[in-house]
């Protein structure tokens, strides 16, 4: 799938006459416009993350936007009075984001100069564009889910948990159980489906198969009963991580065919693989059949490879296989497994569709 117009993935907002009214250390009693908070709001909701560099105190001008009511919508704030290009350039390497998926706005001329100047690939915009911000196509995604509307509280939550994890002083099985962890696989519905295409269209992907299946290929084997599609969400204390998973099962008498795993580098260190492969080869056992996945090697799925051996499968012979079409890739291997039951996740609590009754 292409995407014609990259998305903007994070708005970095100047303050004073541009998000509110007025100068601060004036001491204008700065007030945010109606056409600006509905901006705010509607990028939010879209998934589009937003910042603010700012040459100002910080206490007094944070202070601010906590009494204003939008502090919850920046997930990072650079106030003080470096340049400004310095403080875009931090906010996009800690949000891990790519210059040419960052906005700037400002009301300065000079300030948007020098941004463009040190930035190149940053989209700069005066204050007089916000009002139409949210009709441009750059802000307009193609598909906007349930995991993108929540996508600033997923980052949030993500912040804590990390912050969490720094002071955890302990055994790191000991922290996972802490976090309360729970990971539910299902039968994908077609919005399942367009939350991991966003998430593959976002992030980098174990795709543990390394076989690509597109959206539309998945979505015509919804309905299919040979085929199950199964989506993997998971979520903590701290909040949901979203859709995190998705796997292609053709089940039959004799065996089942895993052809495609991916799940989302976010959540590999929860062992969420390794999860999502114990809980197929239960199953598996249940039905009474052999589980067989292709595994074709990339560059970037080797952790995923390991994932598969770990949890017992093998280059075995086995006559099942003879009953699988051919590979449609001349390199990849057939993983096979003589599935016997796996106790329950350690460090998680599973919730899972039943595959295994007829
Ligand atoms: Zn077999």
């Amino acid at each position: 799938m292409t995407e014609p117009i990259t998305t903007v993935k994070c708005v970095v907002w100047d303050l004073d006459n541009t998000l509110w009214n007025g100068t601060l250390l004036e001491g204008d009693d700065v007030a945010i416009d109606d056409r600006v908070h509905e901006t705010i709001v509607g990028l939010d909701s879209r998934g589009i993350l937003q910042a603010v560099a700012s040459k100002n105190d910080h206490g007094p001008a944070w202070q601010r936007l906590e009494a204003l009511g939008v502090a919850e919508y920046f997930v990072q704030a650079k106030i003080g009075w470096g340049p400004k290009s310095a403080s875009v350039r931090e906010i996009a390497d800690e949000l891990k984001f790519a210059h040419h998926t960052i906005a700037f706005v400002d009301d300065q001329p000079a300030e948007r100069a020098e941004v463009a100047y040190h930035l190149p690939e940053v989209r700069c915009y005066p204050a007089e564009s916000i009002p139409e911000l949210l009709t441009l196509p750059e802000y307009t995604p193609a598909a906007v889910t349930v995991d993108s509307r929540r996508r600033r509280q997923m980052y949030q939550a993500n912040v804590r948990r990390q912050a969490e994890q720094e002071s955890f002083d302990g055994p790191s099985e000991e922290f996972l159980r802490s976090l309360e962890l729970v990971m539910e696989i299902s039968r994908a519905t077609p919005g399942d489906l367009s939350r991991m295409e966003e998430l593959t269209l976002r992030t980098s992907q174990m795709n543990a198969t390394g076989v690509h299946y597109s959206d539309a290929d998945l979505r015509a084997l919804l309905d299919d009963p040979r085929h199950e599609v199964l989506a993997v969400t998971m979520s903590d204390r701290f909040g949901s991580h979203g859709a995190v998973g998705v796997a292609l099962l053709e089940t039959g008498p004799a065996v089942w065919h895993l052809k495609l795993l991916a799940t989302s580098c976010r959540v590999v260190s929860f062992g969420a693989g390794a999860t999502v492969l114990n809980w197929l080869i239960t199953e598996a056992a249940a039905a009474g059949a052999h589980l067989v996945a292709d595994f074709r090697p990339t560059a970037r799925n080797r952790i995923m490879e390991v994932a598969y051996r770990f949890a017992g499968f093998a280059d075995e012979h086995c006559a099942c296989l003879a009953g699988l079409p051919a590979p449609e890739s001349a390199d990849t291997q057939r993983l096979h497994i003589t599935p016997a039951p796996r106790p329950a996740p350690a460090t998680l609590r599973l919730t899972a569709v039943r595959l295994a009754t007829a």
